[in-house]
């Protein structure tokens, strides 16, 4: 098992600008789980399986073939062979991720992945459940939140920015409806580890953030 860092937290606190920018520093690889879980999302989508069918969701999984690779140090992930980066972040995919997340078939199988690429190299990892089920071993633990309303401005702003129309209510609730649905499921809930160092975004700029992290990674690592 290599070094790693865990971070966990919801939608929208920022975990991948932070793991990514700390990843570089430390010369670890980056890994984005929620981009798995989008790209099971994907294929759910694009075979008509119905998000509410959960014995259809275990089923179809089973044949999912995903895996990851490294292009210029940025994660690729492949479904069957295909780059599909470019179309696991629209909110439909963010929303059937949500709800076949939930389903512990397709939490085996990205898990198992998971674990395989952390034993291989010196990872910054961020999801949900990455300190409690991923990497309990993990020596650094970071649960990265912010407030509900910071989280949409961001999004909001970031929608903005690429030109697309953007209704920052509906942001808000779709990014409420989406923290209820990963911290009340039944298997492996979005929850903060018990040894976790929890960071509260809200005020705090990227680079503070990762300032914060650096320093307290040269003590735990
Ligand atoms: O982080 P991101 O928004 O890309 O994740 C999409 C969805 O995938 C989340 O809402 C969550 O339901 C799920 N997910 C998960 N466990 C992870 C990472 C993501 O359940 N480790």
């Amino acid at each position: 098992m290599g070094n790693s860092i865990a971070i966990d937290g919801p939608a929208g606190a920022g975990k991948s600008t932070i793991a990514k920018l700390v990843a570089k520093e430390l010369g670890f690889i980056y890994v984005d789980t929620g981009a798995m879980y989008r790209a099971m999302a994907l294929y759910l989508i694009r075979k008509g399986i119905d998000r509410n069918d959960s014995a259809q969701i275990e089923k179809a999984c089973e044949d999912a073939d995903i895996s990851i690779s490294y292009e210029d140090g940025k994660q690729v992930v492949l479904l069957f062979d295909e780059n599909v980066n470019d179309y696991l972040r629209t909110e439909e995919v963010g929303n059937m991720a949500s709800i076949s997340s939930a389903n512990p078939k397709v939490r085996e199988k990205l898990v198992a992945l998971q674990q395989k690429l952390a034993a291989q190299k010196d990872v910054v990892m961020d999801g949900r459940d990455i300190g409690t089920v991923v990497l309990p071993d993990s020596k650094f633990k970071i649960y990265l939140t912010a407030s509900a309303h910071v989280r949409a401005k961001r999004r909001y702003d970031e929608l903005v920015l690429k030109g697309e129309k953007a209704d920052l209510s509906k942001i808000e609730a779709d990014i409420t409806e989406r923290d209820e649905r990963d911290m009340t499921r039944e298997h492996s809930p979005l929850k903060q580890a018990e040894d976790a160092v929890v960071i509260d975004s809200s005020d705090m700029s990227v680079e503070e953030v990762k300032d914060a992290i650096l320093a307290e990674a040269e003590k735990r690592l």
